[in-house]
This record gives C-alpha cells, structure tokens and sequence, in this order.
C-alpha cells in the first residue's frame, strides 16, 4: 500500500492531567513521524469526562501522585471498553503514572489504592526511594535494541503471568530497582518508566508503534519508509549509558 494513502488515529488520554515531563512530545513525535511519510494522522484529545472513541493508538503519560488520583477513576470507567480494544490489536504507550494505571492498580504512600485498567498483568506499590536519573535499557525486538529517557518515580512496578518486561536495564533502575528490567509490554499494550519525552529520543520504537497502528487498522504489515534521522540517532546514541 502506499504510504500517501495511510491513515492512524491517535487519541491522547487525559493530557490536562498526565503530561508530566512533556510527555506531550511522544504525541509530537508519532504525528510528525506520520506526517513525514504522507500518513494521515486523526488526533483526539480525550478530557476528564470525555467519551473514548475508537482509534488505533492510544497514548497517556506520566502525573504526580494526585493527577494519577484525579484520573484513575474516570479511566477505570472505561476499562471494559479500552480492555476490548486491546483485544482488537489497538496499540496503548503509557508513560510512568499512565503506565502505572495499565496494570491492576497503584498503592500510593498513605493514600487508598488506586484501581487500573488491567490492560496488562502488573502492579505498582510506592517504594521508600524515588529514581530519578538516566536510564538506558536493551530490548530484543528493536533495531537498535536501545532505549534512553528519563526516569522519576517512586512506584515499583511488578509484572505478572504474560506480562513481559520491554527491555532490560543497563543503567538506571527500570521498574523496581530489583528485577533489572524495564517497562512492560503485554499484546499491543506498552509502558515505560521513560521520560524524556521517550519517543523523540528513541524514533525506531516510534515507528515501531506506528507500524503496529497500521496493522490494526488495515490487517497486514506495513513497512515504513525510512526517514533522514541523523539528528535523532544522533541524541539517541549520545544518551546510551549516559551517567545516572
Ligand atoms: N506518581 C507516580 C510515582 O511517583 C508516577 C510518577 C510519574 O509519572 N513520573 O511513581
């Protein structure tokens, strides 16, 4: 298929509230990376009482403990619904808080426990020690394997039955400190503890996301033109293993 022809819609969960870091630059990064190629790209904000549509990536990002508090109900009101549409190939990419309120819930300090939207089989308890620091971590599905961001939060997050880690950790501390792995992925579900924003500094999980969009939405691989990131490879490589 030719790419002028693409289209992908993409639906930003909740972004008054979850958008800690400037995660708003994955939106950035998919839309451009869509755009560079001629891809159509539907985009949705999707506000706190909103309806969630349907679309083929859904994207919410990290918050402060009483963000997460602010949203988790309301997105647990659409659990069966973001559940389903799991189970039709969408793809999600939640960023820290967002990926924290993925798995089955969040215990906060001192604070009730935060139902989630089990879109994957994990869970989050708030540790003693807050990571804060680079992170490079090395997966086994991506070229190149890496991937670099910025890491803050003090959530532990434990993974569970088909729910596997997205990388392991080089440098930084990843889900828990104690595992040695980082973010998760179950089906087309994907989170990471990676701030940066994460996307623009790492293009290839970008387009490894967009081609997963694309598959949803027209059932067959799409291989994406390659794009002049000199640039981007550039900040990525000189991120790898940078010092926590
Ligand atoms: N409040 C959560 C924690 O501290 C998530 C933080 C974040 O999104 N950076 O673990």
């Amino acid at each position: 298929m030719e790419e002028e022809n693409l289209k992908i819609s993409i639906a930003h969960l909740y972004p008054e509230l979850l958008n800690l870091y400037g995660d708003i630059g994955n939106i950035i990064t998919l839309k451009k990376r869509c755009e560079w190629r001629g891809i159509e790209v539907e985009f949705e904000e999707i506000h706190y009482g909103d309806k969630i549509n349907e679309h083929d990536l859904y994207f919410i990002g990290g918050g402060q403990d009483k963000q997460q508090e602010d949203v988790a109900d309301e997105l647990f009101k659409n659990k069966w619904f973001l559940m389903g549409e799991r189970d039709k190939g969408a793809v999600f990419l939640g960023i820290c808080g967002g990926y924290q309120l993925f798995g089955h819930y969040y215990q906060p300090h001192d604070k009730p426990k935060l139902k989630g939207i089990s879109l994957m089989d994990a869970y989050t308890v708030a540790g003693d020690k807050r990571f804060i620091g680079n992170v490079t971590a090395r997966t086994d599905f991506l070229t190149p394997e890496t991937l670099v961001g910025f890491e803050n939060h003090s959530g532990l997050t434990y993974l569970e039955g088909e729910t596997k880690p997205l990388a392991r950790i080089e440098t930084g501390n990843g889900n828990n400190g104690q595992d040695g792995f980082e973010g998760a992925r179950y089906k087309n579900v994907f989170g990471t503890y990676l701030h940066g924003s994460f996307l623009p500094k790492n293009p290839h999980f970008a387009d490894y996301l967009i081609e997963l969009a694309l598959k949803k939405r027209y059932g067959q691989n799409i291989e994406l033109q390659e794009l002049d990131d000199k640039i981007e490879k550039l900040t990525h490589n000189s991120l790898i293993n940078k010092p926590y």
